[in-house]
């Protein structure tokens, strides 16, 4: 049962998805365990494992531990052949295109950066061609056992059909990204929404490992949010959820690029927190990198401004941990390279407005590389490996 490169999915059965997922996402596991966590018998996990060992997905560790008191026989725990597969996960912004290389394990084996020219759809297809190229055919021989490129995208994506129904840092509606990027790198291609990707690595590989529910929150030049219920990545009804940067959080607020008033992202957004910046220092060429470094040397006027904006993304938090309830929220995004002038904001915020007990959800507050966003879209393209 060797799956077609790029095709179809690894797993053959509900049972060897099951046993497959809980090995990559939690490490080595021996069979017992296995059995014992998805409830299934010793016999039914061993024949899910056995094409998986065969195929060189898993492999048997040496004998580690013992099936119980007084069992003779050591178990051999199951791990993940992390160098079996490779994956390609680009990210696509307005201005350059990010790639990187991951390996099963989601483990980042070597990234590239391209800078982007202009944003039609053909010189972007293109210029992802040759980063793939580069990619894989550079030191480290990947070519031969990558099949799959995921890709992300901000904006509105229809992950099943891979088309992106509008992207609007790219000025893109209704792109088929996904068969136009399959035909431009011969790679089975996903495209997933950005915010939703890195969801999916948190989710799989990161912090939100064995949460049932749990949310990530982006803070960057927008503000965005994905949502874990239940175990499963929540789309909504109408392809909106998690919307955080569109939560009203000053009614008398600045008005949103969006059309409503007092956005988490009209005030907290990089290009917000850049306008504010510039009226108060009365410096109209102020840059971001300028407001950091004002306002670590101590200008106490843009240190409010990014003192208000921490709160309102706090604002917003507190609103997603009363409504959903997660188990833990991971606040992270380029914006926070300046973590250390957003964080006591953002907890502030957050521990005055979140209800009850929402308030003992703990954040996690930590910068994100550019690479991870590559690294997210790599994930969607590993989760779409195990069970397409
Ligand atoms: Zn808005």
């Amino acid at each position: 049962m060797f799956p077609e490169p790029g095709t179809s999915s690894l797993t053959a059965t509900p049972a060897a998805t099951a046993v497959f997922t809980a090995v990559l996402t939690e490490g080595p596991l021996s069979r017992v365990t296995l059995a014992r966590r998805l409830g299934l018998s010793s016999a039914a996990v061993t024949k899910a494992a056995r094409p998986l060992i065969e195929m060189g997905y898993l492999r048997e560790l040496a004998a580690t531990e013992r099936t119980g008191p007084g069992a003779g026989r050591p178990a051999s725990p199951l791990a993940v052949q992390a160098d079996r597969e490779f994956f390609v996960g680009v990210k696509i912004t307005a201005d350059e295109l990010i790639g990187v290389v991951c390996d099963l394990c989601a483990e980042v084996r070597t990234a590239a950066h391209r800078p982007l020219s202009g944003t039609g759809v053909g010189d972007v297809l293109a210029e992802i061609g040759r980063l793939v190229g580069d990619l894989l055919d550079g030191p480290g021989g990947y070519r031969d056992r990558t099949h799959r490129l995921g890709l992300a995208v901000s904006g509105d994506v229809d992950r099943t059909t891979g088309l992106v129904r509008y992207s609007p840092f790219l000025h893109w509606r209704d792109v088929p990204l996904r068969e136009r990027a399959a035909s431009a790198t011969g790679l089975a291609v996903t495209v997933e929404n950005d915010v939703k990707a890195l969801t999916t690595a948190e989710q799989w590989f990161g912090e939100g490992v064995g949460a049932e529910s749990f949310a990530l929150v982006t803070v960057g030049t927008g503000i965005g949010c994905g949502l874990v219920v239940n175990g499963r990545l929540v789309s909504g009804s109408y392809g909106v959820a998690g919307e955080i940067g569109h939560i009203g959080v000053d009614a008398d607020g600045p008005e949103c690029h969006c059309g409503g008033r007092g956005c988490v992202e009209a005030i907290a957004g990089t290009e917000a927190i850049v306008r504010q910046a510039r009226d108060r220092s009365g410096r109209p060429d102020l840059t971001i990198d300028d407001a950091v470094a004002l306002a670590r040397r101590g200008d106490e006027g843009i240190g409010a401004v990014f003192a208000r904006a921490g709160n309102a993304i706090g604002i917003g938090i507190a609103a997603v941990a009363n409504l959903v309830g997660p188990a833990r929220i991971v606040v992270s995004g380029e914006g926070l390279a300046a973590y250390d002038l957003f964080e006591p904001h953002i907890r502030a915020g957050f521990e005055r407005q979140a209800f009850g007990a929402a308030v003992q959800c703990p954040l996690s507050i930590r910068p994100l590389p550019f690479e991870e966003w590559a690294r997210g879209a790599a994930a969607v393209s590993i989760q779409t490996l195990v069970a397409s």
